[in-house]
């Protein structure tokens, strides 16, 4: 390991000059709809692993991963090599065959369930998120000849039109009217808010029932959908895991009223909560996945939907893309997926999942601290006023910025952007996880005890945009 933890996760002050520097060009230069570095006060020079280095010298350790893009952390040597061998060769395809695509493509379907992988088909979208959300709905409608589409609060789904209109951000749909209509958005299981009012003691999963009524009530207002759409465990909305039964009924009853279930896996997918995709742990196979981030693997973007064969029905350019053959991509994607296989990085992360909750169990006690959730290497802590139950961003805000200036990177979310969460990449050591969920742990412990006292002069800001 070229950095020693313990000198990595030491306190610093922020931004240094260089990126300071930077950041007040970017400010300039760039939209005001920027992010990242307004929460993130650095410039980037380079990273390696689990680690970024600022312009100044400062080494972090990296729980955000290019919001989970990373599953092998930054610049992987065999990655690396793989992009430089393709690159020369051919790096553009559009959607013509390659050698590398064909051998890429296998892969992919030999990592689904083995009774989807003669029955499925890929359709190589627009190398985002949000484009295979939109090639995912466009082909429901087109297989059912329906226009409805049911979606979950909390959910997250790409800021696109389509990908917007489907998310329950509201803060993010607000300034935009008319977003594509016929999205009806439905409760999800969100359990530490229950969104139907009831306690876990008291639990029915009527979060369910409401979706099974809204799909047989002949005078609910809502014509059969083409689609329902859903994270299984949703990540910009808190990490929040389904609940196993709130899936299986919410999957029968699209069944029973002929809609498709899309899972967008865009997060989840890849094996970020221990299994390639989250739908195995649930029990059931979705008719369209959607998936992009880690599929490279080295953070070059590619996108694509996984969907029965039945319903390809759509027509020859019916969902086109100039970038749909990012050939870097395939050669990287392909090397991923072999070091998965060699190092056992699903067991990994399974593991290191435990490891995690283990340590973040040791919140408990602390009152502010409303949920600790997570499947496989994605968690959240979720954060509140213990006297009145409501978020608290502030503290959350507090503890992402304590964190980074002791040298680790975390990512907050959820609503009013109270859950503090994590993205590890999915190698990451026993050692790495140690010492950096525990000094999460520690600071906010910290953080909870002196909220609203708590001393901020060792932080420093960067200006309004913080
Ligand atoms: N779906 C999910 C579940 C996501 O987490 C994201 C991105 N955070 C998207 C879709 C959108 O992906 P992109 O930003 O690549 O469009």
């Amino acid at each position: 390991m070229p950095f020693d933890l313990d000198s990595v996760l030491t306190p610093r002050s922020l931004p240094g000059p260089r990126s300071a520097e930077l950041l007040e060009r970017q400010g300039r230069r760039e939209s005001n709809a920027r992010s990242y570095p307004r929460r993130l006060p650095f410039a980037i020079d380079r990273a390696e692993g689990p680690y970024v280095i600022d312009l100044d010298g400062n080494v972090f350790v990296d729980f955000l991963m290019g919001a989970g893009v990373l599953p092998l952390g930054h610049s992987h040597p065999e990655l690396v090599a793989a992009a430089a061998e393709q690159l020369p060769r051919f790096a553009h395809g559009l959607d013509m065959p390659t050698a590398i695509k064909d051998e890429f493509t296998e892969l992919q379907l030999a990592m689904l369930p083995e009774s989807m992988r003669e029955t499925s088909k890929i359709h190589f979208c627009g190398p985002t998120g949000a484009n295979t959300v939109d090639a995912a709905i466009k082909l429901a409608k087109t297989a059912t000849g329906r226009g409805e589409v049911i979606s979950f609060r909390g959910g997250f789904h790409g800021t696109t039109h389509l990908g917007m209109a489907v998310s329950g951000l509201l803060e993010q749909r607000q300034p935009v009217a008319n977003t594509t209509p016929g999205v009806h958005f439905a409760p999800y299981s969100y359990c530490s808010r229950c969104p139907v009012g009831l306690t876990r003691a008291t639990c029915s999963v009527n979060c369910a029932t409401s979706t099974e009524t809204q799909l047989t009530d002949e005078n609910g207002g809502v014509l059969a959908p083409a689609a329902v759409i859903l994270e299984l465990v949703q990540g910009e909305g808190g990490v929040i895991p389904a609940d196993r039964e709130f899936v299986t009924r919410v999957v029968a009853a699209a069944r029973a009223a002929g809609a498709l279930v899309i899972v967008d896996e865009v997060q989840t997918g890849c094996g970020r909560t221990g299994t390639w995709f989250a739908f195995e742990q649930y029990g059931f196979e979705p008719d369209i996945v959607c998936t992009s981030k880690a599929l490279s693997g080295i953070g070059t973007p590619l996108g694509l939907i996984i969907y029965r064969k039945e319903i390809d029905v759509w027509a020859p350019g019916s969902h086109t893309g100039t970038f749909r053959g990012n050939q870097i991509g395939f050669a990287t994607g392909v090397r991923t997926l072999k070091i998965f296989q060699r190092e056992g990085v699903l067991a990994n992360v399974r593991a290191r999942g435990q490891q995690v909750a283990g340590i973040f169990g040791q919140l408990a006690d602390v009152p502010q601290v409303r949920d600790v959730r997570g499947l496989g290497l994605m968690w959240g802590i979720e954060l509140h006023d213990p006297a009145t139950g409501q978020a608290l961003p502030g503290l959350a805000k507090t503890v992402q910025q304590v964190a980074l200036h002791h040298g680790l990177i975390v990512e907050l979310g959820g609503r009013g952007d109270s859950v503090v969460r994590i993205l590890p990449p999915l190698n990451a050591t026993e050692e790495l996880i140690e010492a950096a969920c525990t000094l999460l742990v520690g600071t906010i412990r910290r953080c909870a005890a002196e909220f609203g006292t708590v001393d901020r002069g060792d932080i420093t800001l960067v200006g309004a945009d913080a």
